[in-house]
C-alpha cells in the first residue's frame, strides 16, 4: 500500500476506447450527481440543468451570486476545452449557456449544461474508486494533487489503497489513508468529515455496481454556515465533489466475457445451455439471470453462480487464482423473480462433469436473497431431488448478503439438509475472496480435487 506507480491506471477521460468496446454505461455529470451522489449523500454543489438560458438559470445565478457553467459531455478535460466557465451575473450566465451549448467539446456536442453554485476552492484532491486486476478487488486512489489531469500528477503522489470487496470501508481506514497522503497535515480539523465523505463515495461506488467512480476535483472548499448557537455566519472547510465520472456495468452485472476477454463470446456456436439461458431474460425482463456462458474449452468442473458487478468479477478471478476450474459463468442481478432463478439453477447444474458449486456475491441492495436463493434455487434443488437428478457428490459453498439474507440462507441450509447436499453456507461476514478458497479446500479434502496450476495458498 502507499505511494508508487498506479497498478491500475486511473481513467482520464469520460469515455475511453477501453469503455467503448465493453458493455458499460457512462453517466453524464448531472446524471451521476442527481442519482448516485444524492442517494449516497456525497456532498456536491447546488445546481440546475438547462439546455438554453432560462428563468431558472437566471434566478439560480442571482440567488447564488454567480455560478459555474459546465458542458454535459461524456468526454473529459472540459476545463481545457473552455467548456467550464465561471460567471458572475445573470447576463454572463445566459451567454455562457448559449456559448457552451453551441460548442463542440473535443468533438462532442453537449446534451445540456449544468449551472453549479461556485465553490470557494482551497485545495483539490483526486479521488477514484475502481477495480484492480492486480489486487482482485476495489481500490481507492487518492492524491493531494487533484484538479489537473490525472496523467499529469507525479505518480509518486498518487496513492492506491486496495480495500476489501465489501459494501463499506470503515471511516478509520480512510482516516489512515488521509494521513498517508498528507491530507491531515493541513486539514486535520476536517479529517472526520472527510473520512465520512470518502466512505460515502466508496458506498456509492459499490451500491451502484460501478466499474469506476472518479472525482476530480474532490475539493476542500470554504463555506459560510450559520452557527446554530449564535446565528452568526461562520466559515468552515468541507470536502465536496466538484465533478463526477462514473462508468456503470451494463444492466449492473458483469458479463463474464468482460473479466476474461471476448475469448468465448463469438468464436463458436453457443451451446444448448447458453441458448436456453438467453431465453430466460428474453421472456421476462425482471432482473437478469440468463447471462450464462461456458468457457471456450467447454471444460471445467465448478459451477459458478455469481451475483452483481464487482462481486462476480472478484469471485471468478479469485476462483482461478486458487486453482478452481470454472465450468460455467452466470451473472445474476437486479432482483430476478424466483421463477428465473429456478430455471437458471437447473441449467447451471446440468453441465456434465461438475464437482463443486460456488454461489457467491456481494451484499445485494435490491436482490432478495429469500426469493433468489430461498425460493428459486431451493425449488430447483427439491425438484432435481424428486426427479432423481440431484448429484449428491457435489460440494457447495454459498456466500451471500442482502435483503432477507437470514431467511434466504436458512431456507437454503434446510434444503441442503433434507436433500443430503454437502455444503457450507455463509453470509457477508465471510470475505468474498475466502469463499473460493474454502470450496477448493473442501474439494481437496473430501474429493481428492487436484487444483489447477495457478493455485495459490491464499486467495486474493
Ligand atoms: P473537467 O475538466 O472535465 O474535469 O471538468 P471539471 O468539472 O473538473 O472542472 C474543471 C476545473 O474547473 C476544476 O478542476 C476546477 O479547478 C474548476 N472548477 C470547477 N468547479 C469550480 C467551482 O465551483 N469554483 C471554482 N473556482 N473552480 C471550479
Ligand atoms: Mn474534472
Amino acid at each position: 500500500m502507499g505511494a508508487g506507480p498506479p497498478g491500475n491506471p486511473a481513467p482520464t477521460v469520460r469515455r475511453s476506447l477501453h469503455d467503448a468496446r465493453e458493455t458499460s454505461v457512462n453517466l453524464y455529470e448531472h446524471e451521476a450527481v442527481s442519482t448516485i451522489y444524492k442517494k449516497h449523500r456525497v456532498p456536491h454543489a447546488d445546481h440546475v440543468v438547462a439546455t438554453e438560458p432560462n428563468d431558472e438559470v437566471a434566478r439560480f445565478v442571482r440567488e447564488k451570486g454567480g455560478g459555474v457553467v459546465k458542458a454535459m459531455v461524456l468526454v473529459g478535460k472540459r476545463g481545457k476545452a473552455g467548456a467550464v466557465k465561471l460567471v458572475k451575473t445573470e447576463a454572463e450566465a445566459a451567454q455562457a449557456v448559449r456559448d457552451i451549448m453551441a460548442m463542440s467539446v473535443w468533438g462532442e456536442k453537449p446534451v445540456a449544461v449544468m449551472v453549479c453554485e461556485k465553490a470557494d476552492i482551497v485545495a483539490e484532491l483526486y479521488c477514484a474508486v475502481t477495480y484492480s486486476s492486480e489486487t482482485r478487488g476495489p481500490v481507492i486512489t487518492l492524491s493531494m494533487e487533484g484538479g489537473m489531469d490525472v496523467e499529469e500528477i507525479d505518480p509518486a503522489r498518487i496513492h492506491n489503497f486496495p480495500v476489501a470487496a465489501a459494501a463499506e470501508v470503515e471511516p478509520f481506514e480512510i482516516r489512515n489513508m488521509l494521513v498517508e497522503i498528507g491530507f491531515t497535515k493541513d486539514y486535520g480539523a476536517i479529517v472526520r468529515q472527510a473520512s465520512m465523505t470518502i466512505a460515502s463515495v466508496y458506498r456509492a461506488f459499490w451500491a451502484s455496481e460501478a466499474r469506476m467512480l472518479e472525482i476530480n476535483p474532490l475539493a476542500v472548499v470554504r463555506r459560510t454556515k450559520t452557527d446554530r448557537k449564535t446565528g452568526k455566519p461562520v466559515e468552515a472547510l468541507e470536502l465536496m465533489a466538484l465533478d463526477a465520472v462514473v462508468t456503470l456495468d451494463d444492466d449492473a452485472t458483469v458479463p463474464p466475457q468482460k473479466t476474461f476477454g471476448e475469448r468465448s463470446a463469438y468464436k463458436r456456436e453457443p451451446t444448448q445451455r447458453e441458448v436456453d439461458a438467453l431465453l430466460i431474460d428474453r421472456d421476462d425482463h425482471r432482473g437478469k439471470a440468463g447471462s450464462y456462458v461456458e468457457p471456450e474449452d467447454l471444460g471445467g468442473d465448478i459451477a459458478m453462480m455469481t451475483f452483481g458487478g464487482g462481486g462476480s468479477a472478484v469471485t471468478i478471478e479469485t476462483s482461478y487464482d486458487v486453482g478452481l476450474r470454472p465450468a460455467n459463468f452466470t451473472d445474476i442481478g437486479g432482483n430476478p423473480p424466483a421463477e428465473k432463478m429456478y430455471r437458471i439453477s437447473k441449467i447451471i447444474l446440468s453441465k456434465p462433469g461438475l464437482k463443486g458449486v460456488l454461489v457467491c456475491g456481494g451484499t445485494a441492495s435490491n436482490t432478495r436473497i429469500d426469493v433468489t436463493l430461498g425460493e428459486g434455487l431451493v425449488g430447483a434443488l427439491d425438484d432435481l431431488a424428486k426427479e432423481g437428478k440431484l448429484d449428491r457428490d457435489l460440494i457447495w459453498v454459498v456466500r451471500r448478503g442482502g435483503p432477507e439474507v437470514e431467511k434466504g440462507l436458512k431456507l437454503l441450509a434446510e434444503c441442503f439438509q433434507r436433500n443430503g447436499i454437502q455444503g457450507r453456507v455463509f453470509d457477508s461476514e465471510l470475505p468474498i475472496t475466502q469463499a473460493p478458497l474454502i470450496l477448493r479446500d473442501l474439494l481437496v479434502e473430501h474429493r481428492g480435487y487436484k487444483p489447477g496450476p495457478q493455485a495459490k495458498a491464499q486467495g486474493a
